[in-house]
């Protein structure tokens, strides 16, 4: 049945939006099932169910700069849709969006490493290499 799916995975190009379902869902790229990460942020060493090796899998800073860039956007965003209605102190400013400040980047970035490594393994994405003739 795992030899099955390997061959299958080696052929079979998931959707893009399996893919990103796969990334944010913490799944193995290749067949769906397995688990990507072994802790919060920790890559498995390998899919447990497929036995793919994780060791092509490098996000980099990738993560870190997506959740920035969006956290950075709905904060600063609702900060000034709440402020034009509403005027509140700026205690509670700081208590919201500081609140969310931190919160929002804990619970995105686990997704946004599934999906840039998804990403990576679906487009066969490594370091850049010289032509040797
Ligand atoms: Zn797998």
């Amino acid at each position: 049945m795992v030899a099955m799916m390997k061959a299958e995975s080696r052929h079979e190009q998931p959707s893009f939006g399996a893919t990103l379902w796969d990334g944010i869902a913490g799944r193995c790229p290749s067949c769906h099932l397995g688990k990507l990460f072994a802790g919060y942020l920790t890559l498995a060493p390998r899919c447990e169910n497929c036995g793919l090796d994780y060791q092509f899998a490098d996000a980099g800073d990738g993560p870190a700069v997506f959740v920035i860039l969006v956290t950075g956007f709905v904060v600063v965003g609702l900060a000034l849709i709440v402020e034009i209605l509403y005027m509140p102190p700026y205690w509670l400013h700081g208590l919201l969006w500081g609140s969310l400040a931190i919160l929002l980047p804990l619970v995105l970035l686990r997704s946004f490493k599934g999906v840039l490594i998804a990403l990576q393994f679906r487009h066969k994405a490594e370091e850049g290499k010289l032509a040797s003739k």
